[in-house]
């Protein structure tokens, strides 16, 4: 089994993930970082949460079309997949490994390390 970790990364990085481009790619100053700087193998990346790390309960039909567990709407913790420090929102993305290779030098590790639940 693959292992995965949640990462939450800024809305140019969202945007360039879903379209290639943001609403900052045309404006003067740019982004503030490069997107997915970070990460930047997206082959690796997929958008929104796994099931298991909602914290909403589903429909019947096992849907979470209007949770909120997947966007954070303003936060100042930097963006995991540029390093952007500007405040906004931060959007789930799925990280996913081959076996046991999580880099002990993941964007995620000094979140998850700290978290009550690990
Ligand atoms: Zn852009
Ligand atoms: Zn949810
Ligand atoms: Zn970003
Ligand atoms: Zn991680």
């Amino acid at each position: 089994m693959s292992d995965t970790c949640t990462i939450w990364v800024c809305r140019d990085c969202m945007l360039h993930h879903a379209n290639g481009e943001c609403g900052s790619c045309h404006l003067d100053e740019g982004h503030d970082r490069e997107p997915w700087a970070l990460e930047p193998d997206q082959s690796n990346v997929t958008m929104g949460m796994l099931d298991e790390q909602h914290d909403c309960i589903p429909d019947w039909d096992g849907s979470r079309i209007d949770c909120g567990c997947e966007i954070k709407n303003f936060s100042w913790s930097s963006c995991e997949g540029c390093g952007s420090t500007l405040g906004g929102e931060r959007h789930a993305f799925t990280l996913w490994f081959d076996d046991d290779t999580h880099p002990a030098d993941c964007m995620c590790m000094s979140r998850c390390w700290d978290g009550p639940d690990q």
